[in-house]
């Protein structure tokens, strides 16, 4: 960076997903008056939806989390913070609401409220607007013992002290203490123990899940109100270049206009790689794969059974050989499950000569794909099978690659670029960044301040390019790799019944 940004900076954010949306609310509740967040997806009018088309990683229908990291203490702490701004944002979006037809409504609550409560789901209106969803998550092995990892992660939270609220299934302690707080009943949802006589999990009750995209759409409303300008059009907000002019760093748009700054800050997720290639020995884009099934209206026993008061979100067989999530049914009683073992790549020929992985989605990218690899499938298939075996013959309703930005080490990278004087990265997620989205902000414009070699999460997402690295999360494998997408068998829908479980 040449100069450090004043208030009055003229400052772009490429990208509206968690990491831009997140970085503008906290620039503009620092001071910060002329924050614009571009993006080439109208995040706002779709309210991030992607059933309403929106391809990103952040616009999907939930995400998971959590606040238990293993050995990494600092995103634990973060996660804790984070913690009780979603308890924050479930008491405002609700008293917005309570806000409506009175005379203290205004357009913008208006609109994103008719946009959050369409649709005919039976949760009710309270149910639709609840951001954070406190409902367990239950960690099942997929084998006769638990893996390693999960002991370690015992381990761990008992010397943080956080143990209590874990509850172990084969503990009796833990399943005396699970039944006296309420959580008992979503100890074994898929009632393993009866059907296989062996069930290991751990049920962590401090977790959950967020309404992901309503969730961006209350933090894009939360940033406009704090003074946020927004340019959310597929030619006028899709940057195509970033360049320089007399020392200023300038995006160029689809329509040709060159818009000057002071600081541009990349926030583009699984696209960021693709508009700012330096960042390509950090950040690699790569796919999960998820499915959803839809229960039938008619199915009350099921809409009541994977209920979230009822289901808590599970993961299979993580660390292991499955790897595979689920979660409750959301209010119009759709189901998400992801399958994590495997992440895609798409290697093409971008801007600058350069051959790197970009997102492939159903919408947004010039080449669309809305299938998911048969890899994938089959294990979603088995997931299912083994532990849902009466949710089978209702097939899958949709199929989708979901881009992650993953870095070397899956921490994030949020630094300014080598090289590039005025220009940011704010990326690389790596499959956990959702649940700072209400934090996350506040530790970027530190670092935009200039503040990161002094601050903590400064030094741990900085700019790492070329240090030595025991393992670099696959980034080394390029497109000789065997997770290559073209070399893979792509599977829809209408496969489903022929998949092998
Ligand atoms: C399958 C999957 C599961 C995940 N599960 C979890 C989870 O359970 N819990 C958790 O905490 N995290 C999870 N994550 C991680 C989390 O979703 C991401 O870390 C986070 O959403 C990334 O946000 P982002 O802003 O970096 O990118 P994105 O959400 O992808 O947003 C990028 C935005 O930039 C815009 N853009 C890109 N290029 C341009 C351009 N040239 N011009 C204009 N606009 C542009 C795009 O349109 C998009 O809106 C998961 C991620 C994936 C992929």
């Amino acid at each position: 960076m040449t100069t450090p940004i004043k208030p009055t900076s003229k400052i772009l954010i490429v990208g509206s997903g968690v990491f831009g949306i997140s970085t503008a609310l906290w620039l503009a509740r620092a001071g910060y008056a002329d924050v614009t967040v571009l993006d080439m997806q109208d995040t706002a009018s779709a309210a991030y939806d992607p059933g309403a088309g929106i391809d990103s990683a952040s616009a999907d229908l939930n995400k998971i989390i959590r606040f238990s990291y293993g050995t990494e203490i600092e995103y634990q702490r973060l996660a804790t913070e984070a913690a009780g701004l979603w308890e924050e944002w479930n008491r405002d979006i609700a008293s917005v609401a309570a806000d409506a037809d009175t005379a203290a409504d205004t357009p913008e609550r208006k609109a994103l409220l008719s946009t959050l409560l369409r649709g005919d789901g039976d949760g009710g209106d309270e149910s639709k607007l609840k951001l954070w969803w406190n409902v367990g998550m239950l960690r099942m092995s997929c084998k006769e013992e638990f893996g390693s990892f999960e002991m370690e992660t015992l381990e761990n939270m008992e010397k943080e002290g956080i143990r209590d609220y874990q509850f172990r299934s084969d503990d009796e302690q833990d399943l005396a203490r699970a039944k006296e707080r309420g959580w008992a009943h979503k100890l074994d949802p898929c009632q393993r123990q009866e059907r296989f006589g062996v069930h290991k999990a751990v049920l962590d009750s401090t977790a959950g899940f967020v309404a992901a995209y309503k969730s961006c759409a209350w933090a894009q409303y939360l940033a406009k109100k704090a003074g946020v300008k927004t340019l959310l059009d597929p030619v006028r907000g899709k940057v195509v270049d970033i360049t320089s002019k007399d020392n200023h760093p300038v995006a160029v748009t689809a329509d040709g206009v060159e818009h000057v700054a002071d600081l541009i800050v990349v926030a583009g997720g699984g696209w960021t790689p693709s508009l700012l290639p330096e960042v390509k020995d950090l950040l690699e884009t790569t796919a999960g794969s998820v499915a959803t099934i839809q229960l039938p209206k008619e199915r009350t026993d099921l809409w009541e059974r994977f209920a979230p008061e009822n289901h808590p979100v599970i993961t299979w067989g993580m660390r292991q050989e499955k790897e595979v999530y689920s979660f409750p049914r959301d209010e119009n009683g759709v189901i998400k499950v992801g399958w994590r073992k495997t992440k895609w790549t798409n290697f093409k020929d971008v801007h600058g000569g350069h051959r790197l992985s970009v997102p492939k989605t159903a919408h947004v990218t010039e080449e669309k794909e809305d299938r998911i690899p048969a890899q994938a499938m089959e294990g979603i298939k088995e997931y299912i099978t083994l532990n849902f075996p009466e949710l089978v013959s209702l097939g899958i309703a949709s199929t989708k690659l979901c881009w992650y930005t993953d870095s070397i080490d899956n921490s994030f990278v949020v630094d300014f670029v080598p090289g590039r004087p005025g220009v940011a990265v704010c990326s690389g997620g790596s499959g956990h960044g959702f649940k700072f989205l209400p934090i996350l902000g506040r530790e970027v414009v530190k670092i935009l301040e200039g503040k990161g070699p002094n601050t903590v999460y400064g030094q741990m997402w900085k700019w790492r390019a070329g240090e030595p690295l025991k393992e670099r999360n696959g980034l080394e494998e390029g497109e000789g790799g065997p997770r290559v997408l073209s070399k893979q068998t792509m599977v829809g829908t209408a496969d489903w019944d022929a998949t092998a479980a």
